[in-house]
């Protein structure tokens, strides 16, 4: 157990390694003096102990706080907290005895790391909600996250000499929550070298197996990608731009995450070379313009892909990534992508947060640095701090938005907010806030009204339109993708529920004493089908909600049977005019992409799991898609039985200007149609402007339209048409 002479050798030098990367951060006597007295404190207390690799504990906290100044660009605080970030959980020495001997804010940082590393003993729901409960403890100090990550890089860098069982649990780990928080923290290399190091250690011959052809095809490809920087390298010096270029080629892991995503092999993969220019900006041109100038110059010489261009200096990624990235066709017919980027670009790239944090302190003058940082926080925080009911889930979820992508649009001031991709007006509304998210029926999407549950693009401008007597539905559920706006309506549905289920049973009472009609079972056996409720409590709960109105209640409760409502279409296939030779065709499926009706040119596709034949519109787009890719499938010939007068459903959307009376009108023109039954009734008004949905059962395509012709003439009605 005693460390020989040896041991003690190897501690010194390793100490001094240390001392010698510390040159650049220490600024006084009193750094040093604090170094050297946590590394003393520590070497103490881990005394005698030795690594599973047979090296003395201390060379760990040593390795770890050189990971922090070289890798990641830490200070002096970071040095001593790492030297003793294992120091609690494994000897006897306290939070408390630290404070005392250092100060409170290096204890809070060492007890802070200590339980961060109790997390990953404990199962997954625990572990899961103790990491959040960290996490957001932590965000006062992101330093000791940064600190996190150079432990758990250096415990991957030793990993060899962990058994099998270990070896799995942490490089899955790694994989699912460091690797992701590396990236969101903007630290590249380490992300990426986290990521080899688990491939590595969880699919050892495939890891092998790629290492070696990238080393094969840097070989072959040498003289090509020489070829292919020269021109560069002459035009730029001859318009006096001060840059360096570098070489990079493709992480093993990213290699193997292509191949498994797009199951393609290592042969097929075309983007495995880049090139990096970094330049020292020039005192006078903004670097934005540098960059541009520079892409220009790049694109002279060889073509570019215009789909392959990505401007992260105008919206930097979510982590704080800034560079113009491009693709180019260099000689004999190689993709290379060029990257351009500024020293301080460059520097934030390969270190992060930690990098933002430099230029925050060097440059009191670059008041957007400091914006852009504190936005990134903010997102973090964010993403922390929603309440979710499973902690799993909100792990999930976490992991999620650290990878996802993310789209930058625009309120009507021109404010611009990020949001993730396939974001709705819904989760925009909730970005901004609960309440506007909570009041928000429609929107102003480029000055055109669009639904909440349009899926927005990068550069919309959007003014969201409330109403005060607006409420969360279940089914905005399905038209948001972020974790706030989930949260919010959840909340706010777990709240509502039952007095939903209250307010929709007097609702209808009220509404059925109005009718003089008593609500028997019979009238339920009608109501619960035509509604999609299973029980009358689901009937009752998407009543109070607000998700169904009563619109259409009479017509319901007039109708014979509410059977009709089940079965809407008859369809015979076979040879047009012989009649008799029709047969009515059981294994057809009404499509619910287009729904057709009666009277829609429609054509079948053989559903090859089932043999069912889908019937779709003609003109549908599915059925296009499907077409094209499996034409042997497609059946024609299908046609509509002209003897059975049915009712088929149909969606009539009408949008128009609001006025006293409208909805009046509209139902009267629809329940006045012969055989035409509302179902149901969306209407939404606000700012002086109406858009509804009705859901209504129409005999043809014919009666349809006229229903529709009608509807246009109602005084207000703006637009109406089929819908879907
Ligand atoms: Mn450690």
């Amino acid at each position: 157990m005693e460390y020989t002479p040896q041991d003690e050798k190897l501690i010194a030098e390793r100490f001094d390694g240390l001392l010698a990367a510390c040159e650049k951060i220490c600024r006084s006597e009193d750094d040093w003096a604090l170094i050297r007295r946590a590394f003393s404190v520590a070497k103490e207390a881990h005394k005698g102990v030795r690594r599973r690799s047979g090296e003395p504990y201390i060379t760990h906290p040593i390795a770890v706080a050189r990971i922090c100044v070289d890798e990641i660009g830490l200070g002096v605080k970071s040095v001593v907290a790492s030297l003793l970030h294992d120091v609690v959980e494994d000897t006897d020495l306290t939070v408390e005895d630290i404070s005392r001997m250092f100060t409170p804010k290096i204890a809070s940082m060492v007890d802070g790391l200590t339980k961060i590393s109790g997390v990953f003993n404990a199962d997954t729901s625990e572990q899961a909600e103790s990491f959040r409960k960290m996490l957001l403890t932590l965000l006062d100090d992101v330093r000791v996250i940064l600190i996190k990550i150079a432990d758990r890089l250096h415990n991957m860098r030793t990993l060899g000499s962990m058994p099998r069982e270990k070896q799995i649990k942490i490089t899955s780990e790694t994989l699912f929550l460091f690797a992701p928080l590396a990236y969101r923290l903007g630290l590249h290399a380490i992300k990426s070298e986290l990521e080899d190091l688990s491939l590595k250690y969880r699919f050892p011959d495939q890891y092998a197996e790629i290492e070696g052809k990238l080393e094969a095809a840097k070989k072959k490809r040498a003289k090509v990608m020489e070829r292919f920087d020269e021109p560069i390298v002459a035009k730029l010096r001859e318009n006096s731009v001060d840059f360096e270029i570098s070489e990079r080629i493709k992480s093993v892991y990213s290699v193997w995450r292509k191949m498994q995503s797009k199951q393609i092999s290592f042969e097929e993969i075309y983007d495995l070379f880049a090139v990096r220019i970094v330049f020292k900006p020039s005192p006078v041109i903004p670097e934005k313009t540098q960059c541009w100038y520079i892409y220009e110059l790049v694109t002279d010489l060889y073509p570019s892909r215009p789909d392959r261009l990505r401007d992260w200096i105008t919206f930097p990624k979510p982590n704080g990534y800034e560079a113009l990235h491009t693709t180019v066709m260099g000689p004999e017919g190689l993709w290379v992508e060029v990257q351009i980027r500024s020293e301080r670009m460059n520097d934030v790239a390969e270190r992060g947060v930690a990098a933002h944090w430099k230029h925050r302190e060097a440059s009191e003058d670059d008041p957007a640095g400091d914006e852009r940082f504190d936005a990134w926080l903010g997102r973090i925080r964010d993403a922390l701090s929603s309440p979710t009911e499973n902690a799993v889930d909100f792990l999930d979820n976490f992991q999620k938005s650290l990878y996802t992508a993310e789209i930058v649009v625009f309120t009507p001031k021109g404010e611009s907010r990020r949001l993730q991709k396939d974001a709705t007006v819904l989760d925009f509304a909730y970005d901004i806030h609960s309440k506007l998210g909570a009041s928000a029926i429609g929107a102003k999407i480029n000055h055109k009204i669009e639904s909440i549950y349009t899926t927005l693009k990068s550069g919309d401008q959007i003014e969201v339109l409330t109403s005060k007597s607006a409420k969360p539905t279940a089914e905005w559920l399905d038209h948001v993708v972020t974790t706030k706006a989930k949260q919010h309506i959840k909340n706010y549905l777990r709240k509502s529920t039952q007095g939903n289920v209250e307010r929709g049973r007097a609702l209808f009472e009220a509404r059925m004493t109005e009718l003089g009609i008593a609500p028997s079972a019979r009238v339920f056996r009608k109501l619960l089908p035509a509604y999609n409720s299973p029980t009358k409590d689901e009937f009752y709960k998407n009543l109070g909600a607000g998700t169904i109105s009563l619109d259409g209640l009479q017509e319901i409760l007039r109708q014979n049977s509410a059977s009709k409502y089940l079965k809407f279409w008859t369809l015979f296939q076979g040879g047009g005019d012989h009649s008799e030779t029709d047969t009515p065709a059981d294994e057809l499926e009404i499509a619910e992409c287009c729904i057709p009706i009666p009277g829609d040119d429609v054509t079948g596709y053989r559903d090859p799991a089932t043999g069912k034949i889908i019937v779709h519109k003609t003109s549908c787009n599915e059925l296009t898609r499907l077409a094209s890719q499996h034409g042997e499938n497609i059946v024609t010939g299908i046609r509509w039985s002209s003897h059975k007068a049915m009712s088929f459903l149909s969606i009539v959307s009408v949008q128009g200007i609001d006025r006293i009376g409208i909805l009046l009108d509209l139902v009267g023109v629809i329940t006045g149609e012969l055989g035409i039954n509302i179902r149901e009734l969306k209407i939404q008004s606000h700012d002086g402007i109406f858009e509804g949905e009705i859901s209504l059962y129409v005999a043809s395509t014919s009666a349809l339209n006229d229903l529709i012709t009608k509807i246009k003439k109602i005084k207000g009605v703006d637009k109406a048409q089929r819908s879907r």
